[in-house]
């Protein structure tokens, strides 16, 4: 198979032909500009470095945990799940971090003045779109920096019921299919900001595609192909299901929307016994309890979490986007498909 081009010698070609417009300069000018950017910039960075104690210079060691740091620009995620879908194409020639940590809930985030300051040292800003993150629009409208949407180009599928009904699903990432076209965005705004870095950033994104790929076939050949019901908490996996063929009924259709009301759980109960569903999941970030209420009441099993609108920390079973893609496939394949059930093992 053809290899990319050597990455490390091209990268020092392109930083000595372009000199100071190399990220790590252009990451050096941005620190430097942070101060007189605009008044108002920073007294509002001096509210929040007041607030949070955060007045480490920026070259100061990583203490935080975050990934160590790379001489290449900085880009900010909101959430973990495309963080890591950035960094796989970033590789070693940008630093991706997200403004939430592992475990916590993106749906109506709350930001707070360290995030704000987090924004503004940033080179670029990447948000998942489809309105998943409708705070992150108001958050960096004022901001001057380069903002992309990673789901752009994705044919939505649209919320049925409850308070969004008629607003896209923001869940695409889900869908390794769809998840290509956000790492297609990913190589096309990190090679704006990097265009020296161009050739690396396809060819991450190329080798990344192909292992989504690989996902998607092992998956569609697991799973039966009689339309399966895929019944969940969130009604997260509308893309997923479409990809695998799937029916989907959730509890509710999205997080912010009320969860595991009484009329959600006798709907799902009645669809689960209609269907004959062998086995429901619920998720990560959620309360169990009204799934448990409906496995209780129909006989299936409950298996999960599944992982959708985060990672698990390092050391968990998803620490990064394709094994939380891969869990997720192999805990459904487990429930609906022909995988091997432990209970007929002799
Ligand atoms: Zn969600």
């Amino acid at each position: 198979m053809a290899k990319k081009t050597d990455p490390v010698q091209a990268r020092g070609r392109a930083r000595t032909a372009v000199g100071s417009q190399s990220p790590g300069a252009r990451r050096d000018a941005h620190r430097r500009l942070r101060t007189p950017r605009a008044a108002a910039t920073a007294a509002t960075l001096a509210i929040g470095l007041a607030l949070t104690g955060c007045g480490a210079p920026a070259s100061a060691p990583a203490t935080t945990g975050e990934p160590a740091a790379t001489d290449g620009p900085i880009v900010l995620t909101t959430f973990s799940v495309i963080a890591d879908l950035v960094r796989q194409v970033a590789g070693d020639r940008a630093e991706v971090l997200s403004l939430t940590k592992p475990g916590v809930e993106i749906h109506g985030y709350e930001p707070t003045p360290s995030d704000l300051v987090r924004v503004h040292e940033a080179d670029l800003v990447m948000d998942n779109g489809l309105g998943l993150e409708r705070w992150f629009k108001r958050f960096v409208a004022d901001v001057d920096v380069p903002h992309v949407v990673l789901s752009e180009g994705i044919e939505p599928i649209d919320i049925v019921s409850g308070e969004y009904s008629g607003r896209p699903n923001p869940h695409a990432w889900m869908s390794p299919t769809a998840a290509k076209v956000y790492v297609d965005n990913a190589v096309a705004a990190l090679s704006d900001l990097s265009p020296e870095d161009a050739e690396y950033f396809a060819a991450n994104g190329q080798a990344f595609k192909a292992e989504l790929d690989e996902l998607a076939e092992r998956t569609a050949a697991e799973l039966p192909d009689d339309g399966a019901a895929l019944v969940t908490c969130e009604g997260a996996f509308s893309y997923l299901a479409r990809d695998l063929g799937l029916q989907e009924h959730s509890l509710w259709p999205v997080n912010s929307d009320v969860e595991g009301t009484p009329q959600q759980i006798r709907s799902q109960i009645e669809f689960v016994k209609d269907n004959d569903v062998p086995a429901v999941f619920c998720e990560s970030t959620v309360n169990d309890g009204a799934q448990q209420q409906v496995a209780a009441a129909t006989g299936a099993e409950l298996l999960g979490p599944l992982y959708v609108d985060s990672l698990s920390e390092q050391d968990g079973p998803v620490p990064d986007f394709l094994s939380l893609i891969s869990h997720d496939l192999d805990v459904i394949s487990a429930g609906l498909g022909d995988g091997p059930d432990p209970g007929d093992a002799e």
